[in-house]
């Protein structure tokens, strides 16, 4: 039997345990942190949130950061905050998860899909410019990956054409545009803390801005439309009083959640710095292997390293993405899919959107496949997939 007999037709996988595609690191401090807040008087809306909001202000150069109970939430919140409204237009990348969508039909508007640069696999400006019309109110670009996207060119467009830029950066805490940090450009930027991505608090999300205006809606939307600003008091029943000025929700995080969040937050530069290599060695090891694209960085940006995606080159290969997906599996390798366009997905669908909008995004889809990469990895864990790739690949290379 020949030693590189693949997993899936009985041979012995590269590796014997499953490697995830992506796992948080949580050390003892961590754990301190939040059993500290399990003792103290506050669970909720205490102390710790407004110290992760200023940490993460810090650390992006925003004058405000609101925090909410997941991204998603956070998107929701930025949507409103904006002004998105029935009928409105917001121009998104398909290549994304649902959310960054799905935050503007929260609000009644519509997401309109605009392809993304067949490179850099962020939204591509031309294709933004070429469907802006006049109920187009907002764009949301998602620096897919870790890699911002062609802020300038968006922020020029946006400028010209009276919009808001909302930034998804859910892949991009720590990622650099122009030496600028990701959070103090746009209007809005959306982070996410999921375990996945670079820091977590379970669930959670933040919105960063430099805007007065837009921070103290997102507070007011963040709890159900209330505040207790005297200074925005229409009327003042007594000292309890409190009013309720516009339908918002209870999208609060909590104290324990984010004094996880502080102190993941206190490791974010390592954690950065070991995506970048487990990247750079991919890049090295992978660059060789002809039927696979290596993900394109731009030179003036600077990757926080959410994914590492390859791209099959179908022609070069005897099999497509299932079979090679599922082989990669098969050898104990935790790949992934990021992402089926959105407006492929059965609601959108019943909602008008159809095959063949963005044509581009569609034919990466079919050969996109994320490899593992986690701050928690190790050079062995990059080996192993290194190895499973190769094994894979020959497999099915057409040479
Ligand atoms: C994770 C993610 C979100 C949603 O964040 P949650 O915190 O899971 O709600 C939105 N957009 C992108 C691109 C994401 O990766």
């Amino acid at each position: 039997m020949s030693p590189s007999r693949l997993a899936i037709h009985g041979g012995t996988p590269v590796r014997s345990s499953y490697l995830p595609y992506g796992k948080q690191v949580i050390d003892e401090e961590d754990i301190a942190s939040v059993v500290k807040v399990l003792r103290s008087d506050f669970l909720t809306s205490g102390p710790a949130i407004e110290r992760f909001e200023s940490e993460i202000a810090k650390f992006t150069g925003a004058k405000y950061a609101v925090t909410f109970s997941s991204g998603t939430a956070a998107l929701h919140g930025a949507c409103y905050a904006a002004g998105i409204g029935e009928g409105d237009e917001v121009i998104t990348t398909p290549m994304t998860f649902a959310a960054s969508a799905n935050c503007v039909l929260y609000q009644g508007g519509k997401p309109v899909f605009a392809d993304i640069d067949p490179l850099t696999y962020n939204l591509d400006p031309a294709r933004i410019k070429e469907n802006i019309t006049d109920r187009t109110k907002a764009i949301i670009p998602v620096h897919f990956t870790g890699q911002p996207a062609e802020l300038d060119e968006i922020i020029q467009i946006a400028r010209e054409n009276n919009l808001i830029v909302i930034e998804d950066a859910a892949h991009a805490l720590g990622a650099k545009y122009r030496n600028k940090s990701i959070g103090s450009i746009g209007d809005m930027t959306m982070f996410s803390f999921h375990p996945v991505k670079h820091i977590t608090t379970g669930e959670g999300g933040m919105i960063t801005t430099n805007n007065p205006l837009y921070y103290e809606k997102l507070l007011q939307f963040r709890t159900h439309g209330i505040t207790r600003d005297q200074s925005r008091l229409r009327g003042n029943h007594g000292p309890w009083y409190y009013e309720m000025q516009f339908l918002g929700f209870n999208y609060r995080i909590t104290d324990i959640q984010t004094s996880l969040g502080a102190s993941q937050l206190s490791k974010i530069g390592s954690f950065i710095e070991k995506r970048k290599q487990l990247a750079e060695w991919y890049t090295q090891k992978l660059s060789p292997i002809e039927e696979i694209l290596l993900p394109h960085q731009r030179s003036y940006v600077d990757s926080s390293w959410h994914l590492f995606i390859i791209r099959l080159q179908l022609s070069k290969l005897t099999a497509g993405r299932k079979e090679i997906f599922q082989a990669l599996q098969k050898e104990n390798i935790g790949v992934n899919v990021h992402y089926i366009p959105v407006y492929l997905h059965p609601y959108y669908e019943s909602l008008g959107f159809q095959k063949g909008i963005c044509p581009v995004a569609e034919s990466c889809y079919e050969e996109f496949i994320t490899l593992p990469l986690f701050a928690g990895m190790d050079h062995r864990d990059v080996m192993d997939v290194v190895e499973a790739v190769k094994k894979v690949i020959s497999h099915y290379s057409n040479k």
